[in-house]
């Protein structure tokens, strides 16, 4: 059977993999590097966003050919008013992700449509009885549902639309809470990428994963009904699961995904914000840091992003309180309160707090003020182990 040689072969070639495969390229380009997706494209289909706060020092060359479309700030409407905020914020879409990894790598480097059988340290056997031999190996194949965590979803589905006239809509609206609210905290979520083309995303911080797209897309239409948009095709959808974190068994978690001397990266080495469920601030960090290592052998690579992840689980507690007290000490028809208030807070916190790094004065200040729910409950729900539900779907990345 055929042999593929190489200095370092990437497991999952999704957002984590991708940007790991483009910063090994732009900065390593010694080294072999091979991606193994099972899909046919790289990244799937999806649209990823971050404010332009979210990108690590050095990144913006990196990602500047994966951004589909820029805005120069955005706005949040809650029922207590609307706000504007000049942070930019950005969009990348999987179709450019695997444009980019396909130009930065060599074709017979880039192996789609392959699905990773067997994995041991130094070698992987896909699917069709092929061999990886490798230096190193990143398991980067993404999780479906956190094992061994508990807290609550972030659900939505969104649809490209192509509106009859111009829609009109100037900056994104990252969190629509005037909506009608049903199943928890919804909010509508809305990027305008051209003038007669706009997203429309129903999101939902729900207590389950469960996800009726019918009644979704019902109620995107609503929505573009109610805004005055006349919705001429639908050219889109996309829709996720993720887990928002409010505690977890970090070492029972990697015991169940790690492999000796395999690097995990993305969301299977736990590198997602708890409370967002997003991963691409985590993920970009991460690989312009692996790219840096001297030392790239499986074992050193393994030991470097296990004391990471480690760092980052550690560093995520602030906001796995903050989803104990969303999800256990306020009822769901109540989410959208501390929503509203987070959104009247300063930009720079607001920025800082997407990108995961709020500063001590900022906790204090995201907890200062009267919250939704009895002082008492509150401290009862950090302090307690409050029910919260499994984080677990059926994990399909094997
Ligand atoms: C619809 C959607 C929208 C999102 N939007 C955002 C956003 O705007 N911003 C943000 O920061 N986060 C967003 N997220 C959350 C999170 O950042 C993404 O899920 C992100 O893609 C996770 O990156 P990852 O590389 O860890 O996993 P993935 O991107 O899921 O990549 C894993 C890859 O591994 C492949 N794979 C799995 N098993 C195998 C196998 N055995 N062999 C070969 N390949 C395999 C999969 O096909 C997949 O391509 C979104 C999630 C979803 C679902």
């Amino acid at each position: 059977m055929d042999e593929v040689g190489t200095d370092i072969a990437i497991l999952g070639g999704g957002l984590a993999g991708g940007l790991i495969a483009l910063a090994l390229a732009q900065l390593r380009p010694e080294l072999r590097v091979t991606v193994v997706e099972r899909g046919d494209r790289l990244g799937g289909n999806h649209v990823w966003s971050f404010f332009a706060t979210d990108l690590p020092e050095g990144a913006a060359a990196l990602v500047e050919p994966l951004i589909a479309a820029r805005w120069g700030d955005y706005e949040v409407r809650f029922p207590a008013g609307r706000r504007h905020l000049r942070t930019q914020y950005h969009s990348m879409t999987s179709a450019r992700l695997d444009a980019a990894v396909r130009s930065a790598l060599p074709a017979e480097a880039v192996l789609s449509g392959c699905q990773c059988v067997e994995i041991a340290s130094n070698h992987v056997t896909l699917h069709d009885g092929r061999t990886i031999r490798a230096g190193a190996i990143i398991d980067a194949r993404g999780t479906s549902g956190l094992p061994h965590m508990a807290g609550g979803w972030q659900k939505f589905l969104g649809q490209l639309v192509r509106t009859a006239k111009p829609h009109g809509l100037e900056r994104p609206i990252v969190m629509d809470g005037t909506v009608a609210q049903h199943d928890g905290f919804r909010f509508v979520y809305c990027l305008p990428f051209s003038a007669n083309e706009v997203f429309v995303e129903d999101t939902y911080y729900a207590d389950g994963p469960e996800v009726d797209a019918a009644l979704l897309r019902s109620r995107i239409n609503e929505y573009c009904v109610a805004a005055g948009w006349q919705v001429a095709e639908v050219l889109n959808e996309e829709s996720g699961v993720l887990p928002v974190v409010g505690r977890g068994d970090w070492a029972a978690f990697r015991a169940g995904h790690e492999r000796p001397d395999i690097a995990l990266a993305g969301v299977r080495a736990g590198l997602l914000h708890p409370l967002t469920g997003y991963s691409f601030p985590s993920a970009l960090a991460f690989a312009l840091d692996l790219a840096k290592q001297s030392d790239v052998s499986g074992s050193a690579l393994a030991a470097w992003s296990k004391a990471r992840a480690a760092r980052h689980w550690r560093k995520g507690s602030f906001y796995r309180m903050l989803t104990k007290m969303l999800f256990a000490a306020t009822t769901p028809d109540m989410r959208y309160y501390v929503l509203q208030r987070f959104y009247r807070l300063d930009c720079a916190l607001i920025e800082r707090f997407y990108a995961g790094e709020s500063s001590l004065s900022d906790r204090l200040l995201i907890l200062s003020g009267k919250p939704p729910v009895p002082f008492f409950r509150a401290v009862a729900t950090v302090l307690g182990r409050p029910s919260l539900n499994a984080l677990t779907l059926p994990d399909r990345s094997a």
